[in-house]
C-alpha cells in the first residue's frame, strides 16, 4: 500500500535538497516522479529552490481550484511518486485529494513543508498533512544556542515581529526574511524588539 508522508522542518532544514535527492533515487531507478508546488510561493515560481544548490522545475503548480486527484489520475504516463514542495501552502481539500492519490491509485505522495508560521500557528496545509498523513516526520536543524530550531522568526527590514498577516508576498517597500531557532531565543529576540 502507498502512503502519505509529511515531512516538516523550519527554513533551511535542507526541505528541497531532500526532495531533490528523492527525484534523483527513482530516477536512478528508472522511475518517474510528478513534482508539484502551490503557486502561492513566490521564491522561485515554477522551481524547486534550495540554498546553495541547483534548482529544479516542478512538474506542476498549484492553483487554490485545482483537483489534485483528477489531475494525477488523467495523467497519461506511469508516475512512481509524487513529490509536493511548500505543502504548508496547501488547500485542505489539496490534501484531502492526495489522499485519494494515495488510496485509489496507489500512488506515494511526500509532501515537505514547514509545520508552523512566524506566529506559531499551524499553516492550512500542515495542519490537514497531521490529521490524514500515514507518516509524520521531522526534519531537524539547530538553533544558534545549540537547542533544536523549531520556530520560525520574520523580520521586516531588519526588525523582528510577530505581528502581520501569515504570507506576504514581498512587497515593494519591505524586505522581509525569516530565519528558524528555538523558542527561547525567539522570545528573547522579539523582546529586545519592542
Ligand atoms: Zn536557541
Amino acid at each position: 500500500m502507498a502512503k502519505l508522508y509529511f515531512r516538516y522542518g523550519p527554513m533551511n532544514s535542507g526541505k528541497s535538497r531532500q526532495l531533490i535527492s528523492v527525484f534523483y533515487n527513482y530516477k536512478e531507478r528508472g522511475m518517474q516522479t510528478y513534482i508539484m508546488k502551490p503557486s502561492i510561493d513566490t521564491k522561485g515560481d515554477d522551481k524547486i529552490v534550495p540554498r546553495n544548490s541547483e534548482t529544479m522545475m516542478v512538474d506542476h503548480l498549484i492553483t487554490k481550484e485545482d483537483n489534485l486527484f483528477e489531475l494525477i489520475k488523467n495523467q497519461n504516463k506511469k508516475i512512481s511518486c509524487i513529490l509536493i514542495d511548500e505543502a504548508q501552502f496547501l488547500e485542505e481539500h489539496h490534501v484531502d485529494e492526495l489522499t485519494d492519490v494515495v488510496d485509489y491509485l496507489n500512488i506515494p505522495v511526500i509532501c515537505y513543508g514547514l509545520l508552523k508560521d512566524f506566529t506559531s500557528h499551524l499553516f492550512v496545509g500542515s495542519k490537514r498533512l497531521v490529521e490524514t498523513a500515514n507518516s509524520i516526520e521531522e526534519i531537524k536543524t539547530v538553533c544558534s544556542c545549540g537547542n533544536k530550531a523549531t520556530e520560525v522568526i520574520r523580520y521586516v527590514n531588519g526588525i523582528a515581529t510577530d505581528k502581520g498577516k501569515q504570507i506576504v508576498i514581498d512587497g515593494a517597500n519591505e524586505e522581509i526574511t525569516y530565519d528558524s531557532l528555538c523558542r527561547f531565543c525567539k522570545k528573547k529576540i522579539l523582546k529586545k524588539g519592542d
